[in-house]
């Protein structure tokens, strides 16, 4: 198992209901050819008490079992120090850490202590709140603890009133990936969605953005299925939907266009210094702005210069084949930056 060979693909039902369902699931996912590692829950982390919250370990033997029937590895979540213990009296090879337990220092330690010293991989997925700090934070424990096969799970972000069960939140992985970018990163798009019909598109999009491959939950009868019922996939539908994706590579195989590529770059890298240059040319003037506006007593925020300036640049954005909202956005975070300098200077 290489967990840095694209595409990765981590399925099985969100839980293991029963020994007949977990076995029938995995083996129909191992026949299709396409899963590197074959997944079920056995301790749920539900929302309220009274849900389905797993089986326990007896769901380990059944794991066991999947193991010996495909010659796959297989993994669960853990959450505390007593379920890596049992996890590993069941060689389980691969878990991950859920998005309720990475917001938890407490917790993400207990597990790096009780993975210390073991060849367990260990994907981390983000937690429920977009802090790439605390995401980092928990991955850096597991790694301390030594343990050399690490990966990331982008399973989107808690949220209200958003079109997904999770906000995707594209750019707050994308830093991650920035941050820790040896670290393979797999999509979920099922935890993401929360209903089957969208889950290809965030396939497409986690493709386009490079992830390294993907975790998604299957059932085998999943209209049944005990827990997150309206996101899983039969066997099926999953393969039927990976054979749809085009994976992209990592690199141009060609020298030419690996050529192209590094002059295209090297482009940019001279447009953005020159960026830079500019801005910091207008942070100076806007400097020497608030020592007239101290000299004056004339407030910071001029709402009518602000709303030129913004109408001036939209006037110039079609011509120049840009997105007026891009601009906006862009004009806005220069604007603020001069208030906050000004501000500075205003108060001195
Ligand atoms: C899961 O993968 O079944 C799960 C509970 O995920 P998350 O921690 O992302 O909610
Ligand atoms: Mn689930």
């Amino acid at each position: 198992m290489n967990i840095n060979e694209k595409p990765f693909i981590i399925a099985g039902p969100c839980s293991a209901e029963s020994r007949q369902q977990t076995i029938e699931t995995c083996c129909q996912l191992a026949r299709t050819g396409r899963v590197d590692v074959l997944r079920a829950g056995v301790w749920k982390p539900r929302t309220k008490p009274g849900s389905f919250e797993g089986v326990g370990s007896v769901g380990l033997e059944w794991l066991a079992e999947v193991k010996q029937l495909t010659g796959l590895p297989v993994a669960t979540e853990v959450a505390t120090a007593k379920h890596v213990e049992q996890v590993l009296a069941h060689n389980i090879d691969v878990v991950w850490i859920g998005a309720r337990t990475t917001v938890n220092p407490f917790s993400t330690q207990e597990l790096a202590d009780a993975l210390r010293g073991t060849d367990v991989t260990v994907f981390v997925k983000n937690p429920m709140v977009p802090d790439v700090k605390l995401w980092q934070g928990a991955v850096e424990r597991i790694i301390n603890a030594g343990i050399r096969n690490v990966g990331l799970i982008h399973r989107g972000f808690s949220s209200y009133g958003s079109e997904f069960r999770n906000n995707p939140m594209w750019h707050v992985a994308i830093e991650m990936r920035r941050r820790m970018a040896d670290i393979p990163m797999l999509c979920d798009p099922s935890h993401i969605c929360g209903c089957r019909d969208k889950i290809e598109s965030i396939i497409n999009e986690a493709n386009d953005l490079n992830y390294s491959g993907l975790m998604v939950e299957c059932h085998a009868n999943p209209d049944e299925a005990l827990s997150d019922s309206e996101q899983q996939l039969t066997p099926e539908q999953f393969l039927e939907m990976l054979n749809r994706v085009l994976w992209r590579k990592q690199n141009f195989s060609s020298e030419k266009g690996a050529e192209a590529l590094a002059m295209m770059r090297a482009e940019i890298d001279q447009i953005d210094s020159e960026l830079i240059t500019l801005l910091s040319r207008r942070m100076k003037i806007s400097d020497r702005i608030g020592v007239v506006k101290r000299q004056n007593n004339v407030a910071i925020l001029q709402s009518h210069r602000w709303n030129l300036i913004v109408e001036r640049m939209l006037n110039q954005t079609d011509k120049l084949t840009l997105d007026g909202d891009f601009i906006v956005k862009l004009m806005e975070i220069i604007h603020l930056e001069s208030i906050r300098r000004q501000t500075e200077i205003v108060n001195k």
